[in-house]
């Protein structure tokens, strides 16, 4: 059997090390960058910055453009006014959100709503501005044509996708407290959240010490842009 030179030896482990080195250093460095994803998510919960409610708008750019295609249509042809008291007729914003989506012409009456001014002695149903209520309203109308590994936060309002590795863990609250599409400010504290809300919750429990402070400033200063 052919011996190894002891030079050519210590090269050939030098190499297997550095090769290991590089493996459990790059292992090291995905875990250390997933923990810390993970963790300035559960930081911009603490600082409520999952996401801001805009105006609800469709772009004038979007139905002034082109023509209306279905402009036949039995509802198209009524007149406007009639066209206002059915979107202030429809239960919720998500609704007038949704039929506002349907065509340009829906979407120009939608528009126009908003110009009217606000009474303060009944409930006028025009899309002013959007709430926490209206979001979850419309995630709840989008859900059904969302892809089944979707599920909705009722904390964070958003979608959680339950395969991401970010959003392993236990959901807390409960399905049944919001059972038959219930939307109301008492559904989001009882409804299901996600694990990145179960864990900025139990970090906002101690929100009193000297750490919690250092924990936000620590995750200020990861960025991964
Ligand atoms: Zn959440």
């Amino acid at each position: 059997m052919p011996t190894l030179k002891p030079r050519l030896l210590a090269n050939i482990i030098r190499i297997i090390e550095a090769e290991e080195h590089v493996a459990k250093s790059y292992k090291r460095l995905k875990k250390a960058m997933e923990q810390a994803r993970r963790h300035k998510k559960i930081a911009n919960r603490l600082k409520k910055r999952c996401f801001r409610l805009g105006n609800p708008k469709v772009s004038t750019k979007i139905y002034q453009s082109g023509t209306i295609k279905n402009e036949n249509h039995g509802l198209i042809k009524l007149p406007v006014e009639v066209k206002k008291i059915i979107f202030k007729a429809l239960p919720t914003a998500a609704d007038r959100a949704c039929l506002g989506l349907a065509c340009k012409d829906q979407a120009a009456v939608y528009d126009q709503l908003k110009t009217e001014k606000n009474k303060k002695d009944y409930a006028q149903h025009v899309p002013k501005r959007a709430t926490d209520v209206h979001r979850l309203q419309m995630l709840i109308r989008l859900k059904p044509d969302m892809p089944a590994k979707y599920r909705i936060c009722y904390l964070c309002l958003q979608f959680i996708d339950t395969t991401h590795p970010d959003n392993a863990g236990l959901w807390g609250g409960s399905e049944n407290r919001v059972s038959g599409g219930k939307t109301t400010k008492t559904a989001m504290i009882e409804g299901p959240r996600c694990p990145l809300c179960v864990a900025a919750k139990k970090l906002e429990a101690a929100k009193y010490k000297d750490t919690y402070k250092k924990y936000l400033a620590l995750v200020d200063k990861v960025s991964f842009k």
